[in-house]
């Protein structure tokens, strides 16, 4: 199938989620991970209507950053960020989804600020507990999101999960309620603060995600096919 008809695809089935829980179709923005796809794959996603690119590594991105310069497309990290590439990170993203603690928030805030800019960025959970998963526990997402409202580059749209692989997206979906019912009670408690977005659904389970209130799905394979 080409890219064109995938992505037809999937933008109905975004549709659809939306349409059948009541929310505007709108209010979901798709993000196409391109981690691993080459810049020509990428140039024939852009003609077939993408605006989003996810990339999980640094060098992979600055690789690829050059040659898509002339297209009109927002970048995103999704990946595990290391502090060291603090300074990279805010030149190339519009949005860094992986932002787990204060200590890379204060990096990318002193970054931000050499290249006179206010980074967008979401805090990552580690909505399963997992030891192997990057991301902030869920008692410290309060005081995280607290400490990096006073950094005066940056600011915070957002949470993001990576939960638990199931195939069925059933299994997921407590992972979903529990991000956007956490996301309720720091809006309770935390003020100032608004955290409008909410990133979780990959090609497996966006549908589920969509029901649960995303409002950026992360969606690969689905588009690029398996990677390599
Ligand atoms: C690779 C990746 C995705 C996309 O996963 P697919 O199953 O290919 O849709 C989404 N989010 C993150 C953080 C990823 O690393």
């Amino acid at each position: 199938m080409d890219i064109g008809k995938r992505l037809k695809d999937i933008k109905d089935r975004i549709n659809d989620s939306a349409v059948r829980c009541c929310r505007d179709p709108k209010s979901v923005r798709l993000v196409a991970v391109s981690k691993t796809v080459s810049a020509d794959r990428i140039k024939a996603a852009i003609d077939a209507g993408i605006d989003i690119l996810g990339e999980n590594y640094i060098q992979e991105t600055r690789n690829k950053f050059n040659a898509l310069a002339a297209y009109p497309v927002s970048w995103h990290f999704i990946g595990h960020l290391q502090t060291n590439k603090a300074k990279y990170a805010v030149r190339l993203f519009d949005l860094i989804h992986s932002v787990d603690s204060l200590k890379l928030a204060r990096e990318l805030d002193k970054q931000a600020k050499k290249v006179n800019k206010i980074q967008e960025i979401l805090i990552q959970i580690n909505i399963g507990n997992e030891p192997s998963k990057s991301g902030i526990d869920i008692e410290n997402t309060s005081n995280l999101i607290k400490d990096i409202s006073c950094l005066q580059h940056l600011s915070v749209k957002g949470l993001m999960i990576m939960p638990p692989y199931f195939t069925d997206p059933e299994k997921v979906r407590p992972y979903f309620s529990a991000l956007r019912n956490l996301r309720n009670r720091i809006h309770q408690t935390v003020s100032g603060v608004d955290l409008h977005e909410l990133s979780m659904g990959l090609s497996n389970d966006f549908e589920t995600a969509i029901e649960e209130g995303a409002t950026l799905v992360r969606i690969g394979t689905a588009i690029f096919g398996e990677r390599k």
